[in-house]
């Protein structure tokens, strides 16, 4: 492999779980961007300002000292010198992120930050532009996807598993109103790149999505 590899699409398509697939398949870290989005909503909330704090949450985002660090192979944020990951996956953050993403000096720090690590060496990436603006050059891009349903009933699944009882419908809607401020934000909306491969998961195992993707990477 001579160059990163850009995963983009939307929420709950199984980017991640494809992307990390590659990335342990090929033997290189994978780095979810989600999660340094997220690292920012947790500091907005930590420091009790609104997601929808327009001033609050770029004044915050410019502040916040996000870093990526691998233990055994695992990423992990830190938020000013500590370790946030345990508070990343939780709903709120994943809504936090959306909203605070849509500011391009959040956007512009994150993904300067994205592009240092994914230059320096050979990564798995994983976003909504990755493709478009953070790794423009690299020849791998791919725009990972799968109908609305799908995602919300593989999220559905995926809460049930931690225990929570989530409703299908109020899912679906969720999902259907990240992805409309994913791709309508004026600012680097989720979009495909020209040249990424399109991947629908809909109809497809974990293992034909990453062979889908190895056999494409150069
Ligand atoms: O992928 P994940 O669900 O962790 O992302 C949470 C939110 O962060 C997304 O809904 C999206 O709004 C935002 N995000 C983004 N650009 C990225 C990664 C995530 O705007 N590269």
């Amino acid at each position: 492999m001579r160059a990163s590899i850009a995963i983009d699409g939307p929420a709950g398509a199984g980017k991640s779980t494809v992307a990390k697939g590659v990335a342990k398949r090929l033997g290189v870290p994978y780095l979810d961007t989600g999660a340094m989005y997220r690292a920012i909503a947790v500091y907005v909330k930590q420091n009790g300002a609104d997601f929808t704090d327009a001033e609050a949450v770029q004044r915050l985002a410019a502040k916040a000292e996000v870093e990526v660090r691998y233990q055994d192979g695992v990423q992990h944020v830190w938020l000013d010198g500590e370790d946030c990951t345990h508070l990343l996956r939780q709903e709120e953050m994943g809504k936090g992120a959306s909203l605070i993403s849509v500011h391009p000096s959040v956007r512009d720090r994150m993904a300067s930050l994205q592009r240092e690590i994914g230059t320096r060496q050979c990564v798995v990436m994983d976003g909504r532009e990755i493709g478009t603006n953070v790794l423009p050059d690299t020849p791998n891009k791919f725009f990972v996807t799968a109908s609305a349903e799908c995602r919300a009933l593989r999220r559905v699944r995926e809460l049930e598993a931690r225990g929570e009882s989530p409703v299908f419908r109020e899912v679906l809607e969720e999902i259907r109103q990240r992805d409309k401020r994913d791709s309508e934000r004026a600012y680097m909306p989720l979009r495909r790149a020209e040249d990424a491969k399109l991947i629908d998961t809909t109809e497809l195992s974990v293992e034909e999505a990453i062979e889908a993707v190895i056999r494409e990477v150069v």
